[in-house]
């Protein structure tokens, strides 16, 4: 079986990763030079809307998915009259714009940041409505003066009420071409300037939110017709759960299920699409996943640690810029944080 992926990064590297021990060879659509998924699958070098690499992918894959949001409609619509697109573009396109994002949400009885009218004062975040990622694309601002040139300066930007949350989360989940779903337990991710830098899932870490978010994704699975791994990034608000954003695709805070799960999200990603049954989802102790960015650790200091697991992206060093992570995973939480401490100094954060 041969399974097309849009983009080329370290999402779709990981996924080929995934998809060879299955029997899948993937092949995939990027038009940079190099990129992190040439590692594990052949690459078209093309635009990801380029018209004769979308009939290439066609014609040579029995199904094909994506590893970023930012794919036009319109590319993901000419793949779809001529092979199965996983997931259906049309759940793609409501996670690409903010707004479209967020009207879904709230149709779907799930409660988000007051956004637009609902916002009365300041400070408030602006947010523009497509292509923002890591942070990027969003001001805070504080006084009407900052308001009206972030409005200038983003395009086509929504408004966004602050949330005053407790912490984040993360909850993702997968659901089979025949509509059975699983949902791995929650994360509780930690950003650093708008950059993921850890995401941790302790068996007691957010259990209390688990139902709830169980619940909350599964609407919006069940409601798309969804196919594939899903992730909705939600505030912890004093025990209730706010959503933030959906990511139609495997998500870095689901990185730690590749070491501290049943099945990995890549490898679930890869078995739902493929029309084949879904793994169980569940922790097998207690994990942390660290983001390398901007900088490379010492890979040797890395795996000397233990129960430390080490992926790396094969791109090169900039600030900023995501290169690898570094799952760490213990019995219990006690151990688990002793095992972080010493991994936290080895993991570089270069922003
Ligand atoms: P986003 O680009 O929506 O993922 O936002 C990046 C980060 O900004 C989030 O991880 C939060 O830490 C913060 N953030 C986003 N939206 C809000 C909000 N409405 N209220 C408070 N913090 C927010």
């Amino acid at each position: 079986m041969r399974l097309g992926i849009i983009g080329g990064g370290q999402l779709a590297r990981m996924l080929a990763l995934a998809a060879h021990p299955l029997g899948v060879s993937c092949l995939v659509i990027e038009p940079t030079d190099a990129p992190p998924a040439a590692a594990a699958a052949e690459v078209l070098r093309a635009d990801y809307d380029d018209p004769a690499a979308l009939d290439a992918l066609a014609e040579r894959c029995d199904v094909v998915t994506v590893e970023l949001e930012a794919v036009p409609l319109e590319a993901l619509e000419r793949l779809a009259r001529r092979v199965p697109v996983r997931p259906a573009p049309a759940a793609v396109a409501a996670a690409q714009d903010r707004l479209t994002e967020k009207q879904l949400l709230r149709r779907l009885g799930i409660a988000t940041a007051p956004f637009d009218d609902e916002v009365h004062g300041l400070p408030a975040l602006v947010k523009a409505r497509r292509g923002g990622f890591d942070g990027r694309g969003n001001r805070l601002v504080r006084t009407p003066e900052e308001l009206a040139s972030a409005r200038f300066e983003l395009p086509d930007p929504i408004i966004e009420g602050l949330v005053p949350f407790r912490r984040e989360v993360s909850v993702l989940a997968a659901r089979s071409v025949g509509g059975d779903v699983r949902c791995w337990p929650l994360a509780v991710n930690v950003h650093d300037r708008g950059i993921l830098r850890t995401s941790r899932v302790a068996v007691s870490e957010a259990a209390d939110l688990q139902a709830e978010a169980e619940g909350l994704i599964g609407r919006v699975l069940d409601a798309t017709g969804y196919v594939g791994v899903l992730a909705l990034e939600l505030f912890d608000v004093d025990g209730h759960l706010v959503a933030n954003e959906l990511a139609p695709r495997v998500h870095n805070s689901g990185h730690w299920t590749m070491d501290g799960a049943v099945t990995g999200q890549f490898e679930q990603h890869v078995r739902a699409v493929c029309g084949l049954p879904l793994g169980d989802a569940w922790a097998v102790g207690a994990s942390v996943m660290l983001n390398c960015v901007g900088e490379l650790p010492d890979a040797a200091a890395v795996l000397a640690e233990p129960g430390a697991h080490l992926h790396l992206y094969g791109k090169d060093p900039r600030p900023g810029r995501k290169l690898g992570h570094v799952t760490v995973t213990a019995p219990g939480p006690a151990l688990l944080a002793e095992r972080v401490d010493a991994l936290a100094r080895l993991v570089p954060v270069v922003v």
